[in-house]
């Protein structure tokens, strides 16, 4: 929907701060605003309950730095040569410092849960001891954070229109300013009026697949374990308006996990996750049937280390996952255990406990022999015996001579063999409408679009490598400084 230029003959509803979407950023941004005492409304796309976005079903840690220095030399390391300005450094170093803060004056009670050195992603960089991690509340579990968040958002008099999803920002022709924001409610569409300003937090691209091809590199298709509703909207609408982008091809990701057609969110394999020793063979395979990666190496949000320096984990597609009896029928192949992931938390899918429905619904397949197998999966069957049988050789000799791979090396022995389709999947996109240190959505050459600001995901501040926790971290700073903002705008229509 293009930015309409002249204005709405009537307003449907009004506020002096309209936030767009209720995850981390526009609970810290739209509680901010109520804070310095304006009256702030959420609009919010999806229904009651499935509000929160992927923060809702993230690990719940945020990242609260310990000093403004190390921090600013730690998140210029992550950068890399994917320079961010100095000032936008600076502003997210001594703000993230203040999360904690912030919360307990809220009446929260973060407790730190870092387990020192696992929780720091590239301890070799300058200023990585900044990084401290936390939790809201006594135990690691689910949604510790997100509901803490939620509460503080929803004992305030905000109000949130669920399933009332923000499509384009209203623009005034002659100044410029965004004055409110086009949704769609009962599906018709309604105008939102913004006294002061608009705030966007309405998360990533993660299930935009037109978007993730046009932006996100060597990737034909992407799957999310994190919320369907972010479509990828607030790009859609800050570029009508004349917004710069940045970070687009950032993101939280790639790992291998199964995507079913009829589920949105994807299942990532026991496996392959680097903290399992399970019975029998289990490897993944591109479309030559080879292997092409180490599948249990612990990678940085899918940065693996490549020639001295980090790319991005290989995912030639369609990718399989090839086993034997043995890992068949050691455990389910999916653990549902409700720690984070929308597949889990808010899908809840049974995954059978001996894989025997998954296989009967046609997810997983089946054959006697390796080359049988291939068949089945499209694959030359030559290419593939020979890919088990080298992988077979390096286990009985205790090496993975072709990636070094030291977990898990058993062979892929027992027939029946199988395999189960491995998609790229992420947990979030870092891409989105540029902003500066105001929280200001800006146009290119850093001219800010008046009253358009924006926090989270869209449009993060993480171009290169990213630190776990640093997204919730970073969207409670830049909500905060966007909800300040926000709030010290001048009311346009003069109420
Ligand atoms: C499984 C998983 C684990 C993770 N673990 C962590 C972790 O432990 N720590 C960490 O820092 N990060 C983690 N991340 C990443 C982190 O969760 C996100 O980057 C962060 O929560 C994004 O917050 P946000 O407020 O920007 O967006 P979200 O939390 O995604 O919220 C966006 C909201 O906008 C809504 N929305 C979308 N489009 C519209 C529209 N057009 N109009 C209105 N509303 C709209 C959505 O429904 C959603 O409610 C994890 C992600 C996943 C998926």
């Amino acid at each position: 929907m293009d930015a309409p230029t002249t204005l709405p003959d009537s307003w449907d509803e009004a506020a002096d701060v309209v936030v767009v979407g209720l995850g981390a950023a526009g609970f810290a941004a739209s509680v901010t605003a109520h804070e310095l005492g304006d009256d702030v409304l959420i609009l919010e796309k999806a229904p009651e309950g499935e509000e929160g976005g992927n923060t809702r079903v993230a690990g719940q840690g945020y990242l609260n730095t310990s000093n403004p220095e190390s921090a600013e030399a730690y998140l210029t390391a992550l950068c890399g040569p994917y320079k961010v300005p100095e000032v936008m450094i600076r502003t997210w170093s001594e703000e993230m410092c203040r999360n904690n803060d912030w919360l307990a004056s809220l009446g929260a009670d973060p407790q730190e849960h870092q387990h020192q050195p696992v929780g720091i992603e590239f301890p070799e960089l300058p200023g990585s001891d900044c990084v401290h991690k936390f939790h809201d509340g006594p135990t690691y579990g689910y949604s510790l954070t997100w509901k803490r968040f939620e509460s503080l958002v929803k004992e305030r008099p905000i109000r949130i229109l669920y399933e009332t999803p923000g499509k384009g920002l209203i623009q005034n022709g002659g100044t410029g300013e965004i004055v409110g924001v086009r949704a769609i409610r009962d599906g018709k569409t309604i105008a939102v009026k913004a006294r002061k300003a608009v705030v966007l937090t309405c998360g990533g691209f993660e299930n935009n697949q037109e978007m993730i091809r046009d932006y996100l590199p060597d990737l034909p298709y992407c799957y999310t374990s994190g919320s369907p509703y972010n479509e990828g909207d607030g790009v859609s609408m800050a570029l009508a308006v004349g917004a710069d982008l940045w970070h687009m091809n950032n993101y939280a990701g790639p790992t291998m996990a199964f995507k079913a057609e009829e589920i949105a969110t994807t299942f990532s394999m026991q496996a392959f996750h680097f903290s399992k020793e399970l019975p029998g063979g289990a490897i993944a395979v591109g479309p030559d049937g080879k292997r092409f990666t180490d599948e249990k190496y612990k990678n940085r949000h899918g940065k693996v280390p490549l020639h001295g320096t980090w790319k991005k984990m290989p995912t030639p597609c369609p990718m399989h996952m090839i086993f034997d009896h043995a890992h068949m029928t050691a455990a389910p192949l999916w653990d549902a255990t409700p720690r984070h992931g929308w597949t889990q938390i808010i899908e809840k899918y049974e995954w059978s406990a001996d894989n025997s429905a998954e296989l009967e619904k046609g997810w997983i397949k089946s054959a006697d022999t390796v080359e049988g197998l291939a068949e089945l999966i499209g694959l030359d069957g030559a290419a593939l015996a020979d890919t088990v049988a080298r992988w077979n050789a390096g286990c009985d000799a205790g090496a993975d001579p072709e990636y070094g791979r030291s977990l898990m090396l058993n062979p892929i022995a027992e027939a029946p063999y199988y395999a189960i389709e491995m998609s790229p999947s992420m947990l979030n996109t870092q891409g989105g409408p540029r902003r500066n240190e105001n929280a200001q959505i800006v146009r290119p050459g850093g001219a800010p679009i008046p009253r358009l600001y924006s926090a989270g995901e869209l449009g993060s501040i993480y171009s290169y490598l990213y630190q776990g926790t640093g997204n919730i971290g970073e969207c409670l700073a830049f909500g905060r400084i966007a909800g300040r903002n926000a709030a010290a705008e001048q009311a346009w229509d003069g109420n």
